[in-house]
């Protein structure tokens, strides 16, 4: 259980491992969620996500103005593939025969560092994971294929993901911290109960200020 004071006095290695403890406790068990690349899991349909935190490196260029993002297409390999480049996928292997393991990359800006911004990553990650299924993708697993999601960024897939990402991080944490997240949340006041199912919410509900 994590207050806002909490998350103020800790070190950046412990704030870090916060996040990654959190959203791994938000996502389905089959979701891996890391810093260090070691970390990574072979186990057949685990989907591998790699939390690069970027330090600040001191240009404020406006062009590239971003406080979190999901990094290049999700992609989906068969262990086999990297059974003879990491000794962790060739025991996988052996252990379990072969399967297909997936993998994709959330940017996190360490100025900005914030579990708000990371469970709304987490969501774009779920529209992606789902599409890619849609797809076939853990049938058919190909290393160049990359699994483009075709709806609109914040539509209603998005926002249907997002809202249950947003319930499951409230159960685990205090509801101060839940309340903090403000900008972040899809504005429900503004909607009437009629309209609180994810599929009805609308596009401009949700507040996005540099997260994409
Ligand atoms: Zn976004």
């Amino acid at each position: 259980m994590l207050s806002p004071g909490d998350m103020k006095t800790m070190s950046h290695e412990s704030e870090h491992q916060s996040l990654v403890d959190v959203a791994n406790l938000i996502t389905p068990s089959s979701w891996n969620v890391f810093i260090d690349r070691k970390d990574r899991n072979w186990k057949p349909g685990v989907l591998n996500i790699w939390l690069w935190i970027h330090e600040y490196d001191g240009d404020d260029d406006s062009e590239d103005e971003w406080i979190g993002r999901v990094h290049s297409p999700q992609r989906y390999y068969r262990i086999s593939f990297f059974a003879k480049m990491d000794i962790q996928a060739a025991k996988a292997l052996r252990r379990f025969g072969d399967g297909v393991v997936a993998s994709c990359e959330i940017w996190l800006r360490e100025e900005w560092l914030g579990l708000e911004t990371l469970i709304h990553e987490l969501a774009h990650v779920a529209v992606q994971r789902y599409s890619a299924w849609k797809e076939g993708a853990h049938r058919h697993p190909d290393l160049e294929l990359a699994f483009c999601v075709e709806e609109e960024k914040h539509g209603l897939l998005f926002q249907r993901f997002y809202r249950t990402m947003i319930k499951r991080a409230e159960r685990y944490l205090c509801k101060e911290l839940a309340e903090n997240w403000g900008e972040l949340r899809i504005d429900e006041s503004s909607s009437p109960p009629a309209r609180c199912e994810p599929d009805a919410l609308p596009e401009d509900n949700i507040r996005t200020k540099g997260v994409v």
